[in-house]
């Protein structure tokens, strides 16, 4: 495969990730965000080939079988999440460098794949504390979901240390930023 630079978030829920990605896509004409598949069902307003390619778990699993993905994981129990090489040929072919929202094991897959084409990036909450208030001021999840994230961000917060960047999210304006500003030297290097 031919390919050009990537940029990688990852973070616990709540962390602020997608609006911080947003925000940078905005910024950077040239960034493009990599639309993931995945064997989950459509939330709310999602569509198709804009927030995943929806497939079911037999599509999913057949495309594993072809070799069809640069990395895949499953997230959670019985569903998997995985960027497909077509999705990488499809942006680089426009030129784009690439933004991945993947889990943590999924971006230390491609950071050892892409090596320095590759910044990864972890949006870490204030504190684990301060995640469980965001989450639960949401009001969106049940007690019992927002207190598995937690212990899932506990065990994500353990692998920052292998990521290229570990950027604090403790005031958003800020964070955008900063996150920016270590965009910027990785477009130029
Ligand atoms: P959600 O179901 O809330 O949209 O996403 C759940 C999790 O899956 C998030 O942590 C997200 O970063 C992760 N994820 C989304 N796409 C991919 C992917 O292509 N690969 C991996 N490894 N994780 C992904």
């Amino acid at each position: 495969m031919d390919y050009g630079k990537v940029i990688i978030f990852s973070a616990p829920s709540g962390a602020g990730k997608s609006t911080i990605i947003n925000s940078v896509l905005r910024t950077f004409p040239d960034l493009a965000f990599s639309v993931s598949a995945t064997c989950r069902a459509p939330r709310g307003a999602e569509e198709h080939g804009r927030e995943y390619y929806f497939l079911t778990q037999e599509e999913f699993k057949q495309r594993v079988d072809r070799g069809e993905f640069v990395e895949w994981e499953e997230v959670y129990t019985g569903i998997s999440y995985g960027t497909l090489k077509s999705e990488l040929d499809r942006l680089w072919s426009m030129n784009k460098t690439i933004i991945f929202d993947i889990d943590v094991k999924g971006a230390l897959n491609l950071k050892k794949l892409f090596g320095d084409d590759a910044l990864a990036l972890f949006i870490m909450p204030p504190s684990v504390e301060e995640l469980g208030r965001r989450l639960r001021s949401r009001g969106t999840d049940s007690e019992e979901t927002i207190r598995k994230r937690l212990g899932k961000a506990e065990q994500e917060i353990a692998f920052a240390d292998e990521f290229d960047c570990i950027i604090v999210n403790d005031n958003l304006e800020n964070t955008v930023k900063i996150t920016e500003e270590i965009i910027n030297s990785f477009l130029h290097r």
